[in-house]
Parts: structure tokens; C-alpha cells; sequence
């Protein structure tokens, strides 16, 4: 509680902008992400791996904007891109040359992808990925992973039948591989698609094993089912995501966040056969508009982005660097003795408080939820801004320095909040 009265007191003009926020969008909010109680601390300025609130604090940023601000507030080469292409006009209602360059950066990375087109979002991305597989297979059923989330149409936190989805849905366990398989082979004449996050973002940084996606792929490919890996967080971890780093290929593939330089951004691709049902020439062509999916700002930044900024070495630096973080804070609970550990693969990490290892997303407790909001307010506190959940997501600026930071406040937290850990 006086965490939370702390909170309240040092931000009056956040307090003040709920509250006119709430009159016009329902909670307050037009990203469910980004509300949480008493109200969401709204930010007015970023540069570089610093942010600013409109009450005047200054944030060390490592939510990174849930891994979509991979490049730091301001990146200058994304900025010239940018404004580059403002100046040449935005809505051209045409093809333009951007779109391939950047297609064929994509194609070029991911094993997995031969042809590719773009949407605004990764939800998009995820959609039109499976409209894919359903029209390919003629079946009409989706295997997803019980707390997977693939988006606001897509998000299949709780178990039991998400709600949301337009489409029947089969929930399986994240790194069961005998219960999944099982369930597998049970719809195996329903099922058009298999989708998998290679590790569970939203659900808690969770890496499946290398055998679980194994299974996957050897169960897709014997019932001619459709594997899509989500990578629309995950890609970051190598220059080919991690299906690269696994060396397993999935027939399609969905990308999303950073990979148009922070502008927005979702792409699916995959196999030539399965996307064929995009082309305009193909005899039951699927349609897929979408005004923005080309737009010359995203085209532009993405170009710079994946041509130029995240190239293979930087994205292999980037992975040591997060996975050197993430044993250091791990290194810190043990020291403490205290029941919290932090999972994740590069630049992605979600603390846990609890010791048993963690293979899937689960149900916290009301000591855990209380433990992981103080964990949240007591960083707040100490000006390093995470998700609300506790996920950080390094961008390129953070730096030896900055991690040094988290650290240092990880342990101040495990010494101050021993009893409740
Ligand atoms: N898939 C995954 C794995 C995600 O983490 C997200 C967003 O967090 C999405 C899909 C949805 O992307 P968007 O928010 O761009 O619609």
C-alpha cells in the first residue's frame, strides 16, 4: 500500500490525464497493454534508452515498447529514413519500390520465408497467415497453445475456448510434448494450422524446448497441417529468428513489432505453394487489402531498419548481451536465496516468483501478483521503466551501464522484500 501511495503522489498529471482519458475511451485506454491500476504512468518524450514522464521523471526504458522499440527512441538513420519519405508524399495509392527491397530483406533472413506480404499489426499478420492455412488445407480448425498470445483476436491466455477467436481453436500445452501430440493426432483431419510462439512471449518469456517444436513439425508435416511460428517477438534473437537458432523451419511464418524500425508493422510468409493463395492469379485467390500494408513510412524505416541497423552481428551481440543480463539477475536471486527467477532468451526476460522451473504459462497466486506489482512500483520508484507484468525487452542503446542499473535495483529489491520473497 505505500508503494502504491508513493506512486500516486509523485504523479499528479498522469493521475489527471486518466481521468480525462476515461471520459472518452472505455477504461481510459486504447491498448489494453498498457493499462494497470491505480492508472498508467503516460510518458511524453524518449531518446536513445531514456524516456520522460509528464510529471518530469526520468525512466532508464527497458520495456522497450514490448519489444517493438528494438532501436531506442530517435534512432538518427531511422529518422532520415522517415523523413525522407514524408517529403516525397505519404498516400500514394500505387506500388512502390520500398515494398520489394524490403520484402527481399525478409525473404533473405528467414529460413522459412520465400514469399512475404506485409499488414499494419502482428494480430493481421496472424489472421491472414491462418486464412492462408485454411484455404491451402480446406480444413478449418487452429492447435494454438494455452497461454500463447498472438494478438487481440488471437489471445488464448486461461485455457478452456478463447472467446475472441473467430474460428473453432484447440488448446494444447506448451512443452507437453505427449499431450500435445496427442491431442494432434486426435484433430488431425480438422486441423489447418499449428501456431507456436518459439517462446512464449506475453505468457512469461517462456522458451520451448527444441524437442517440443521438433514434435511440432514432425506431427505437422505427417498430417499435412500448417506450422506457423509466431515470430513476431522472437525474430529479434537472431538474424533469422528463432527458427534459425533451433534450425527448425515452419511453414509459415509471422513477424511484427521492431522489424519496421518501430513504425507500425506486421508481415506473414512462408512456403511458395501456401501463399500462392495471395496472388491475384491464383483460381481462388484470397483477398487482402488493407490501405496501409505498403505504407511509405514503413517501408522506408523497415528498408534501414533490417538493411542496415539489425544486421546478423548485431543481432548476435544483442542476444550475448541479454543472455550475460539475464544469468547476472539470476545470479542475484540465488545469492539472496530468495523464491524468484528470471526466464527469457536474449534481450526478452520476465521475472518469476516462485523456484520450481517454469515450462508453461500459469496462474499466479494473489502473494504472486501482489509480489510482482511491488516489484514493478519499486523499479518505477528507482526510475527504470519495465512492463507491468515485469518484462524487459533490451533496445540497441542499452548498454553495459544501463544493465548495470537493473541489476543493482533487482538486488536492492530482493534485500528490501526478502520477507515477502
Ligand atoms: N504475436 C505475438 C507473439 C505478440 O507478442 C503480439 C503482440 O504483443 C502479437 C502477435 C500482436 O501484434 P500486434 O500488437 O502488432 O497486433
Amino acid at each position: 500500500a505505500e508503494a502504491r501511495e508513493a506512486y500516486i503522489a509523485a504523479r499528479p498529471k498522469s493521475a489527471a490525464a486518466y481521468e480525462r482519458a476515461k471520459q472518452v475511451m472505455p477504461g481510459g485506454n486504447t491498448r489494453s497493454t498498457l493499462y494497470y491500476s491505480p492508472f498508467p504512468t503516460a510518458m511524453e518524450s524518449g531518446q536513445g534508452c531514456y524516456m520522460k514522464d509528464i510529471d518530469g521523471h526520468d525512466y532508464l526504458d527497458l520495456c522497450g515498447e514490448y519489444t517493438a522499440g528494438l532501436f531506442g527512441h530517435s534512432e538518427a538513420r531511422i529518422l532520415k529514413a522517415i523523413e525522407g519519405a514524408i517529403g516525397r508524399g505519404l498516400n500514394l495509392a500505387a506500388a512502390g519500390e520500398r515494398e520489394s527491397v524490403f520484402a527481399g530483406i525478409i525473404c533473405a533472413r528467414f529460413p522459412s520465408i520465400e514469399l512475404v506480404r506485409f499488414t499494419n499489426s502482428g494480430t493481421e499478420a496472424n489472421l491472414f497467415a491462418f486464412s492462408a492455412a485454411r484455404a491451402f488445407t480446406g480444413r478449418q480448425r487452429l492447435l494454438a497453445m494455452n497461454g500463447g498470445y498472438h494478438g487481440g483476436m488471437m489471445t488464448f491466455a486461461g485455457g478452456g475456448s478463447p472467446v475472441n477467436a473467430p474460428f473453432p481453436v484447440t488448446l494444447a500445452p506448451y512443452n507437453g510434448i505427449e499431450a500435445t501430440r496427442a491431442l494432434i493426432r486426435e484433430h488431425k483431419d480438422e486441423l489447418a494450422a499449428i501456431i507456436v510462439e518459439p517462446m512464449i512471449g506475453a505468457g512469461g518469456c517462456i522458451p520451448a524446448s527444441r524437442e517440443f517444436l521438433q514434435m511440432l513439425r514432425d506431427e505437422a508435416t505427417a498430417h499435412g497441417i500448417v506450422l506457423t511460428f509466431d515470430e513476431v517477438m522472437t525474430s529479434r534473437h537472431s538474424a533469422g529468428g528463432l527458427q534459425k537458432l533451433h534450425g527448425i523451419t515452419p511453414d509459415l511464418t509471422t513477424l511484427g513489432k521492431y522489424i519496421a524500425g518501430g513504425m507500425s508493422f506486421g508481415a506473414f510468409g512462408g512456403r511458395k505453394d501456401i501463399m500462392a493463395v495471395y496472388d491475384p492469379a491464383h483460381p481462388k485467390a484470397l483477398p487482402h487489402g488493407g490501405t496501409f500494408n505498403n505504407n511509405v513510412l514503413s517501408m522506408s524505416a523497415g528498408v534501414v531498419a533490417m538493411g542496415e541497423i539489425f544486421t546478423e552481428e548485431a543481432s548476435e551481440a544483442h542476444r550475448a548481451r541479454g543472455d550475460a543480463l539475464r544469468d547476472a539477475l539470476n545470479a542475484v536471486c540465488r545469492k539472496h536465496g530468495v523464491a524468484m527467477q528470471f526466464t527469457g532468451v536474449g534481450s526478452m526476460t520476465q521475472p518469476h516468483f516462485r523456484s520450481e522451473p517454469i515450462l508453461r504459462p500459469y496462474t499466479q497466486s494473489a502473494t504472486e501478483e501482489g509480489v510482482r506489482e511491488l516489484f514493478f512500483l519499486d523499479l518505477m520508484a528507482a526510475g527504470i521503466y519495465i512492463a507491468r507484468r515485469g518484462m524487459t525487452a533490451l533496445s540497441l542503446p542499452v548498454g553495459e551501464a544501463e544493465c548495470a542499473r537493473y541489476i543493482a535495483a533487482v538486488e536492492a529489491f530482493c534485500v528490501a522484500r526478502k520477507p515477502l520473497l
